[in-house]
């Protein structure tokens, strides 16, 4: 989660007084990175996962389940080993999370080194606007026959799920017999009275968070950041977080619903703070202990980046509401499916002044979001006309961003980022070389939590622009985690190669954002999604007069209300994701066995998408609805919080070999998928013994 520096943290007050020399600095960094790194060309596909996982335990006898506190200690562990083995695509590499029962895992090393990646791109600047005709596919093929890079395509493939499945072998052998590293995106009972083993109580007058609920054992305790971000976010916002979802209201549930919070030692402001017929949260750990599905790529240079960053921007609300598995909060049904209105909301760290409740006094901006929320504004030329929302940025930096060469949009970009204040802060990092450290911009950069991050190369290092896809909610099983990170993967490959159009007002996928939230949002809501994704021009008349009526009608000419299916089958002129997707896979002639498994994947997408595959929130909502100990009052009962992770346990393991609730057509075809597995794991072993040897590989 972000930068991790050492030492002494300061207080709110203390790191409050640095604030603007953390921003100048941060500024002067970026700009130092950027002079000697904006040129820097032909970087080539590197991409890699991060899955978050929680480590719940189970007390089989009293049917009750608790997130296990044992993070820092089974990172170790898992760190220690991983020093015995080579850090490759075929290895695992561990990192810390917010809550002490989670662990986050990614690939050893980025997956990638295909010099094909660039050459395709290269060889699809003459297809740009001809891509449907066979002759342009002919080409194309004709082209990568040549690249024997492609041969490497699909162990890279296969390799997501198998590395995945390794992950998990490796943290199960670090647990004891009744713990199981779940990748949920949220434990049900999370904030329900003794939730964690070993049992750990809130304490509302001392704690960090000071919290009904959470209990600062539940943080991490591997590094203080994260008990001190939690405490600077308080201080800054001047109370407690507040978290407010809507409950989803069941027969029995008492309405209005009200919840009286006096025995927990309440002061009076959670009641204050909670609203009626909602789910009420306090603390950080409430998002911050959920769990996602990240995928970062990098680009081939600074302008591929900001045109990814942009394209990916409107399928951030399209794969969260696809992959949404959060129905339930702090033990209640809700009725929403996603975790991020309450990661959002559980680290706004904005005052009551920023948040327009008052006027402004002593803060200098009302600020519209969270530090964690959807993005602002587009970052490459293309983005410009539909950059539609009013961008509150600091106008000074920007100009220094804008005087130091930046190109503006992406100064404007920064500069948003950048009004900020710095929310942790260590007394022995204040002064660096801003010439070759780069910590201050990342202080800023790292704590803005937003469905894309544009990650600039780190100094002194050979990685390239990077850009982060941020929204997905985690998959129980490592197929599901894997086929969305694929489908995100494939589809770059797409957009960078067919050049691709996706944009949309920004404001647009704002509200597309919010539908997103909703439940069933696949099953009942529409998306605004674009008509001809095809043709890149943005109509001239915009050019000149943007943000005149004229543009304006231009543009909203440009997409339309789409269901989840026409958007991933398509619909009128617009082709659909899938065949897209299918349509380069073609020409690309990956071999039967990748072909096999993209199927798959692709599969579980579109059946997701097409409303005949569940949703895992969809699936979990209604495995409480028919449970036997559920009175339809919107309470999960702990037995059934019990049967329920008991379940995801078995599906996620692999122990059930039909779980026909939750994956009947993709278990009857995923049959191949073990042959697949192999080959990748026969691939993985061939390499890393090739480098125990040393020699260099392709
Ligand atoms: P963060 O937590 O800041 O998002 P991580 O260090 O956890 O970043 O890495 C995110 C992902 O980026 C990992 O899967 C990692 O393998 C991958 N990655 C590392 N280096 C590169 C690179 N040069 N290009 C693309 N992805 C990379
Ligand atoms: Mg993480
Ligand atoms: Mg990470
Ligand atoms: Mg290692
Ligand atoms: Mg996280
Ligand atoms: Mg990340």
């Amino acid at each position: 989660m972000g930068l991790l520096s050492e030492g002494t943290p300061l207080s709110w007050e203390e790191t409050k007084a640095y604030a603007d020399h953390v921003r100048k600095h941060g500024i002067q960094q970026f700009l130092a990175q950027y002079h000697k790194l904006a040129s820097r060309q032909k970087d080539i596909l590197y991409w890699g996962d991060e899955v978050e996982y929680q480590l719940v335990k189970f007390d089989h006898k009293k049917k009750k389940t608790f997130v296990s506190l044992r993070g820092t200690e089974v990172l170790s562990r898992l760190r220690e080993k991983g020093l015995e083995k080579p850090d490759t695509e075929a290895s695992t590499s561990w990192h810390v999370e917010y809550a002490e029962y989670m662990v986050e895992g990614t690939p050893g090393a980025p997956y990638g080194g295909l010099i094909a990646h660039f050459n395709v791109v290269e060889a699809n600047m003459a297809l740009r606007y001809h891509f449907m005709f066979v002759e342009a596919s002919i080409a194309l093929r004709h082209y990568l026959n040549h690249i024997d890079a492609i041969a490497s395509f699909r162990y890279l493939v296969n390799l997501v799920e198998a590395n995945t499945a390794l992950r998990r072998r490796e943290i199960m052998a670090e647990l004891e017999k009744d713990e199981v590293p779940l990748s949920q995106t949220v434990y049900p009972l999370l904030g329900v009275g003794e939730f964690t083993s070993p049992p750990a109580k809130p304490d509302p007058v001392n704690s960090v968070s000071r919290s009904l609920f959470f209990p600062d054992e539940a943080i991490s305790q591997n590094h203080v950041r994260f008990k001190t971000l939690t405490r600077n976010i308080r201080h800054r916002r001047k109370e407690k977080v507040a978290i407010n979802i809507p409950i989803f209201k069941d027969v029995n549930t008492p309405s209005p619903f009200v919840e009286d919070f006096s025995a927990l030692g309440d002061d009076g402001s959670s009641a204050a703070a909670a609203l009626p017929d909602h789910i009420y949260m306090d603390a950080m750990g409430f998002g911050m202990g959920n769990s996602c599905l990240q995928v970062t790529f990098q680009a081939c240079n600074l302008s591929e980046a900001r045109t990814l960053y942009d394209q990916l921007a409107g399928m951030c609300p399209i794969m969260l509401a696809l992959s949404a598995s959060s129905p339930i909060f702090r033990g209640y049904l809700s009725d929403i499916d996603t975790r991020w209105p309450v990661i959002a909301a559980s680290v706004d760290d904005r005052t009551r002044e920023e948040r327009g409740l008052e006027p402004l006094k002593e803060n200098k901006y009302r600020i519209n979001k969270s530090r964690y929320d959807s993005i602002d504004s587009y970052i490459s030329p293309l983005g410009t006309c539909y950059n539609d929302i009013d961008l509150t940025i600091d106008e000074e930096l920007c100009k220094t961003l804008i005087d130091g060469g930046v190109e503006v949009l992406l100064a404007r970009h920064i500069a948003h980022l950048f009004i900020r204040d710095p929310v942790s802060l260590f007394s022995e990092r204040l002064d660096q070389d801003d010439d070759n450290d780069t910590d201050h911009f990342e202080n800023i950069q790292s704590t803005n939590w937003q469905t894309m991050r544009f990650k600039p190369p780190p100094p002194k290092s050979n990685i390239g622009w990077r850009v982060e896809f941020r929204p997905m909610e985690a998959q129980f099983t490592d197929f599901e985690n894997a086929a969305f990170t694929v489908f995100i993967v494939l589809l770059t490959r797409v957009i960078l190669s067919y050049k691709l159009n996706l944009l949309i007002p920004i404001s647009k996928v704002d509200e597309n954002m919010k539908t997103a939230f909703k439940r069933d949002a696949v099953l009942n809501d529409k998306f605004y999604f674009r008509k001809d994704v095809v043709t890149d021009a943005t109509p001239p008349e915009c050019v000149q007069q943007c943000g005149s009526a004229a543009c304006n009608k231009a543009l909203s000419n440009q997409y339309e209300l789409m269901t989840m299916n026409e958007i991933f089958q398509g619909k009128d002129e617009f082709p659909g994701l899938v065949p897209l997707i299918n349509l380069y896979l073609q020409s690309i002639e990956v071999d039967v066995d990748t072909r096999c498994t993209i199927t798959q994947y692709l599969k579980l997408i579109s059946l997701r998408a097409s409303g005949e595959l569940e949703t895992s929130a969809h699936w979990m909502r209604n495995f409480v609805m028919n449970h036997k100990l559920y009175r339809h009052d919107s309470v999960v009962p702990e037995g059934t919080a019990y049967d329920l992770l008991t379940r995801v346990a078995e599906i996620s393991s692999g122990k059930i070999s039909d779980p026909c609730h939750l994956f009947p057509h993709i278990m009857r075809s995923a049959r191949h998928i073990p042959e697949a597995l192999s080959n990748a794991e026969a691939y993985l072993e061939k390499k890393s013994r090739k480098t125990h040897s040393g020699s260099k590989l392709e």
